[in-house]
């Protein structure tokens, strides 16, 4: 049994406005009346505005920023043309990894550009799975960890989240089982706790083809607090039923 739980989901680029308007009025009206349940959408930049004020429970969270606070730099958003509309804000996802060549030195930027306008970042790390055959899950999740975290003080590392993504299971049908999952996750939290003193509360998201059938179980391992969920946030009917599995595992 937990306290707490965060779930989230990753709209990634689906939804218009008028269609992320539709969806958190549907899902606020599913939303089981529990505290411990912290729920955050991570929307397209352009529905962030059509969503601000409609749900004091949901969370608005954008996908990215840039870390500069202004400038030529087109088709960017920075932090501070966040401020207002957003809560939460993921970064290091590894579709921006892969797909869009973000490094680890640009994600280490983007946490204190967040952090200083009051953004809680949702820091993404995974492997592939060739670097999981190969035997290197923790030394890749802890070179991740390390060069984001570098130079932040405690103070700030403990206003973030994050969420343990292994690439091969992100939109592929193919989830972590809950033992994977769990032992990263240890690692994760063991990793913080030499870092901070303690990271009992810290919360840490697994993040890959969660859906329904397997929230549960993944939900309920020791040092899963949470899901980051992309597919099957897109309908309200899943991402409700994800959201009534955790209220089942929370302390009563
Ligand atoms: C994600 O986008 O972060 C994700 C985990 O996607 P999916 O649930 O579709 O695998």
């Amino acid at each position: 049994m937990k306290k707490k739980f965060v779930i989230a989901g990753n709209w990634k680029m689906f939804k218009t406005a008028e269609e992320s308007r539709r969806f958190v009025s549907d899902l606020e009206r599913d939303l089981p009346d529990v505290a411990g349940i912290e729920v955050v959408l991570f929307a397209p930049f352009t529905s962030l505005a059509a969503m601000k004020g409609m749900s004091g429970r949901i969370g608005i969270g954008a996908q990215n920023l840039f870390y500069e606070r202004e400038g030529a730099f087109t088709g960017e958003i920075s932090s501070v043309m966040l401020q207002g509309l957003a809560d939460w804000v993921l970064i290091g996802h590894s579709e921006r990894r892969e797909i869009f060549g973000e490094t680890d030195e640009m994600i280490r930027k983007k946490i204190p550009a967040a952090l200083a306008v009051g953004l809680r970042p949702l820091l993404c790390v995974g492997e592939t799975l060739a670097e999981r055959d190969r035997g290197e899950t923790v030394s890749k999740i802890e070179g991740q960890l390390a060069a984001a975290l570098a130079g932040l003080e405690k103070g700030d590392i403990r206003r973030l989240a994050i969420a343990y993504e292994p690439v091969w299971a992100i939109g592929t049908g193919r989830n972590a089982t809950p033992a994977q999952a769990e032992d990263v996750h240890r690692f994760i939290r063991g990793w913080l706790a030499a870092k901070l003193g303690d990271a009992s509360g810290f919360p840490l998201l697994y993040g890959g083809s969660v859906k329904p059938e397997n929230s549960g179980e993944l939900l309920a391992q020791t040092d899963i607090d949470g899901v980051l969920v992309g597919g099957a946030s897109l309908k309200v009917e899943s991402f409700s039923a994800i959201i009534n599995h955790s209220r089942d595992l929370l302390d009563k």
